[in-house]
């Protein structure tokens, strides 16, 4: 069920970026409530990486405003936005290949007391085991699945109170993709408060409360997951029936 908290832990208003003269986000607006799992649906192209760079403040902004957890951040450095508690998972994983599972797991959480960290870290290994067996391995040993979820397990070590997810999905075979999408849906459970951008309506739908569907730069619609999967328009654009 959708949390009842009306009060918004992210409020975007009016956002637009560009990259030089071609406008690449138009007039979002969005919120996310506390424990609330978003999805922002679009196909290839439609600005959703645009948008999640724009709220880590490492998008330029051409207009609009962001206020997360009470603060405008509209004008925040991208190490305050993370200091704030609100983290990206970049997309295409981008974990440190060399390093190990575990030292990629410890680097998440430098910011963090030691002992924070250790008992987050065991909590990560019991919600991915995968990671657990493979801790002491180099990163880019890992399948595609296995880094999605060391780069997700990295994230929360920042004990982020939002988590910005960009395509999970991409590039993961289709078991793999539910996999992590049950993942994404029972760290939610646990209460982590989840903004998804996903090129997977299907998928990204199926596991959220609520949804936008943003095409060629702007948010077209916005409804409970539940409805959009079964809104005709939504079906025959992103569900293929
Ligand atoms: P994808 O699923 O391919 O990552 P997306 O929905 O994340 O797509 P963005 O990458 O945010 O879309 O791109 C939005 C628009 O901005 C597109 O028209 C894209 O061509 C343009 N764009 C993205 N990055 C740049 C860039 N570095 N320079 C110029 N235009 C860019």
């Amino acid at each position: 069920m959708p949390p009842s908290d009306p009060t918004p832990l992210l409020e975007v208003e009016g956002l637009t970026s560009h990259y030089g003269p071609v406008r690449a986000i138009h007039d979002i607006s969005l919120t996310v409530a506390p424990g609330e799992l978003v999805a922002i649906v679009g196909a290839n192209g439609a600005g959703k990486t645009t948008l999640l760079r724009a709220l880590s403040r490492v998008q330029p902004l051409s207009g609009g405003s962001i206020h997360f957890d009470g603060t405008d951040i509209t004008r925040s450095a991208p190490h305050k936005v993370v200091a704030a508690g609100l983290c990206q998972v970049p997309e295409g994983r981008q974990v440190f290949g060399p390093l190990s599972v575990a030292e990629n797991l410890r680097l998440g959480g430098y910011r963090r007391p030691a002992d924070e960290v250790e008992a987050q870290t065991a909590e990560i290994y019991e919600l991915f085991p995968i990671l657990f067996e493979k801790r002491e391995q180099a990163a880019g040993t890992l399948s595609g699945g296995q880094q999605q979820m060391l780069a997700i397990g990295r994230a929360l070590l920042g004990a982020p109170s939002l988590l910005l997810l960009d395509e999970p999905s991409m590039g993961l075979a289709p078991l793999l993709v539910e996999e992590i999408f049950r993942v994404i849906r029972r760290l939610n459970d646990r209460g982590v408060t989840i903004l998804l951008v996903e090129q997977n309506a299907r998928a990204a739908l199926g596991i959220a409360h609520r949804g936008y569907v943003l095409e060629t730069g702007r948010t077209t619609l916005e409804a409970p997951a539940a409805e959009l999967l079964a809104d005709e328009a939504v079906r025959k654009a992103y569900l293929g029936c």
